[in-house]
């Protein structure tokens, strides 16, 4: 009696990675239609099927078909774009900006047709996406024949597919009923990570899971600097707050999970959440060890993932169950940890349970889907073969082998690849059309890295637009006088506040970009505890637009925004040749005089300790910052170079120390007003160790000005002078 089939697989090494581990040398399979119907030694096999096509193995390697469990397909390209930075300055400075503009449903159906030629080259049948416009990813994995759970992903920033989360909630969730019940496809939800969401996102992503029984992929812990922030803000590490979201009560795929304390192991284990591993990736932007060995002990279903063909930069998975092994071994210094069979389970069996499909994938055995593949292990580099020991075949595997001693593959009943030729895609085309976008993305790149500004508007965010700043700068030997001069009934004081400022300045070996500052403001409250910090970013514009002596100056700048990354992000980013820092505790008032609004600011310098104007010759060397003297000279244009002759042309009738009478002939609306939101004048008087500032926004009172600048300049030479003309 024998029965019909569609292929008989024969004359193989068979590793079933079922849960008893079986093999069978040699061995045979039967494949009807879409499912394995029999498996087992080849004898006991051929005496009861016969098929359309009997394959002989030629005694390669017949084993399930590899699960990718953690993957971004269309990253593919992206490939080595940019590479050795840090997670942030790579996501936020080059990831996200380069998608923003270039990613659409045709970039991400590309990006996936040639990560279904490299994986099935490399012997995955499934793998675990999580990216944008996942509809077309999964047409395009479809069309190509692979398995895969393709994850719609859900930022709080606006994505290439969405303005706002609530739209991609509502494109995830049509996307989920068209893909729902799909042969090749489990459509999920990916809420990209706890600190690009928020509990409201997570939540809502919960609930889509749970309301149609589909997966959610999310990245977990996958820094020690996500950790701590979590802790801090939160006051406790990033499961717990995502099972405080009702995340936890989904079916979770967690990426990375790197930085998991053994109480939250013991937490995804209680929700049968699956973990995916990404060695590669955690060893490339050094994001630390994953506890793998106790994730196992405990009973995690663990599955091994490239990650982004960006981070990683290849989707090779041979090389990944390697390095899981490995990275296990070194990094518990236990070369038993994670054995050969162990990394190969991960990578079959438990990948699939990690993805909660361990029904229909991941092991050869009868009622599951044909997914398999052939490896042929006698090459040079994989030679001789031991048989003694059944551990000797997965150590050939995972050890020796290369994805490209994979010779067929078969989804779901069907060849993708035959004797190293891919059926259901043509590489030379797709190879074609990705030189092509490289060559945009490239040229795209090439422009804005040009520009300081141009990479500061490609981080995004809320900006404002231009600001002008006049300021006047004395010098103030009594603080304290000052303090008691803001008392005078003339002065109406608006706010009062007490700063201490972290200042760091980057300057460019090109003049014309400006400089960028950050600056840090801690508020100090009464008790002299800081009361709340805000960051900023501003980029000023050259040197100074104009300088009168050494005490009134108008500058400009171009940009300001909150600083959302730390300074160490902005330094890796921008690549300034010199960073200066500055440190300075400010007093701060807002007042009415003379109806007029100014601020005032009365600065102590803390860092450099020494007086001001040493500081700045110290600060900006003259050899390296060799166009802040001729521009103090001599400014370029505009309102700089009006300033500064009209200057030149002012003398102070008291005392004969500056100049000032032909200043109501300045032009302020010269240049660059067009556009502007933001007027403001500042008044600098600096004197050393403190300086004392005013300034005044919404629009200029030129009889103020040249109030100021005649009590600035007759400061200036005159010690006796009443700094506020009082
Ligand atoms: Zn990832």
């Amino acid at each position: 009696m024998t029965q019909k089939v569609n292929t008989l697989l024969t004359n193989a090494i068979v590793l079933t990675m079922d849960g008893k581990m079986n093999q069978y040398d040699p061995g045979a399979v039967a494949v009807k239609d879409d499912v394995i119907v029999a498996i087992g030694p080849e004898a006991e096999i051929i005496k009861e099927y016969m098929a359309d096509e009997t394959i002989d193995c030629g005694n390669k390697v017949l084993m399930p078909g590899i699960v990718n469990a953690h993957t971004h397909v269309p990253m593919t390209l992206l490939r080595g774009l940019e590479d050795d930075l840090r997670l942030d300055v790579w996501l936020m400075g080059y990831m996200l900006p380069v998608e923003r503009e270039f990613v659409t449903p045709e970039f991400v159906r590309l990006g996936t047709q040639l990560a279904c030629a490299e994986q099935i080259r490399s012997g995955v049948t499934t793998f675990n996406d999580m990216y944008f416009f996942e509809d077309d990813i999964a047409q395009a994995t479809a069309d190509a024949g692979m398995r895969a759970v393709c994850g719609q992903s859900i930022m709080k920033y606006p994505a290439p597919d969405a303005a706002s989360f609530e739209v991609s909630l509502a494109y995830a969730r049509e996307f989920i009923k068209k893909w729902k019940g799909h042969p090749l496809i489990i459509p999920a939800i990916a809420p990209h990570a706890p600190y690009s969401t928020t509990p409201e996102i997570l939540r809502a992503c919960a609930d889509i899971a749970k309301e149609f029984d589909v997966p959610l992929h999310i990245h977990i812990s996958e820094t020690a600097f996500e950790v701590e922030t979590m802790r801090e803000e939160q006051g406790m590490p990033v499961v717990p707050y995502v099972k405080k979201q009702g995340v936890l009560e989904a079916k979770v795929i967690a990426a990375h999970c790197v930085h998991v304390d053994i109480g939250e192991i013991k937490t995804l284990q209680h929700v049968n959440a699956g973990v995916a591993h990404n060695p590669s990736s955690n060893l490339k932007l050094a994001s630390g060890f994953a506890p793998i060995q106790k994730m196992l002990d405990n009973g995690l279903n663990v599955g091994i993932g490239t990650d982004g063909p960006a981070s990683n930069n290849d989707l090779d998975m041979f090389e990944e169950v390697r390095l899981a092994s490995f990275v296990a071994k070194a990094s518990s210094n236990d070369p038993t940890a994670v054995p050969a069979a162990t990394a190969l389970l991960m990578a079959t069996r438990m990948g699939a349970q990690a993805l909660h499909m361990g029904d229909i994938t991941g092991s050869l055995e009868v009622g599951k889907r044909a997914d398999l593949i052939l490896v042929d292990t006698s090459p040079v580099h994989n030679s001789p073969r031991f048989r003694r020991n059944p551990n000797g075949a997965y150590a050939q595997l995972v050890f020796a082998a290369k994805s490209t001693d994979v010779t067929d593959v078969m989804v779901n009943g069907k060849w993708l690849m035959r004797a190293h030729e891919l059926l259901t895609l043509n590489e030379a085309d797709l190879l074609r059309q990705a030189r092509e976008v490289a060559q945009k993305i490239d040229a795209f790149l090439i422009e804005r890295e040009q520009s300081v500004l141009s990479k500061l508007i490609a981080l995004g965010g809320s900006m404002e637009q231009e600001s002008f700043e006049v300021q006047v700068k004395v010098k103030v030997t009594e603080p304290d006088q000052l303090v008691q001069k803001m008392k005078h009934p003339e002065i109406e004081i608006n706010a009062h506040k007490h700063y201490h400022q972290y200042d760091e300045y980057h300057m460019f070996a090109e003049p014309t970009q400006g400089r960028l500052r950050f600056r840090e403001d801690n508020l100090i409250n009464e008790k002299g505890e800081v009361q709340n910090v805000r960051s900023r970013l501003t980029l000023l514009g050259q040197q100074r637009e104009g300088e009168i002596g050494r005490d009134v100056l108008l500058s400009r700048s171009r940009f300001l925004a909150p600083a959302v990354h730390t300074s160490r992000f902005y330094r890796e980013y921008f690549k300034p040749t010199q960073v200066i820092p500055i440190e300075k505790d400010r007093l701060r008032w807002h007042i009415s005089y003379k109806e007029t609004e100014f601020f005032v600011n009365l600065d102590h310098m803390k860092q450099p300790d020494i007086p001001y104007e040493t500081a700045r010759h110290a600060a900006f060397p003259r050899d390296q910052e060799p166009h802040l003297e001729p521009q103090r000279r001599r400014p370029e244009s505009g309102v700089g170079q009006r300033v500064a002759e009209s200057a030149r042309r002012w003398r102070c009738g008291s005392c004969d120390a500056g100049l000032h009478r032909d200043f109501d002939s300045i032009d302020f609306n010269h240049k660059g007003h067009k556009g502007t939101r933001r007027k403001s004048l500042t008044f600098v008087i600096l004197r050393d160790p403190s300086w004392l500032i005013f300034s005044r926004q919404n629009g200029f009172n030129q009889k103020i000005l040249r109030d100021c600048l005649c009590c600035a300049l007759r400061a200036d030479g005159c010690a006796r002078a009443d700094l506020l003309q009082l």
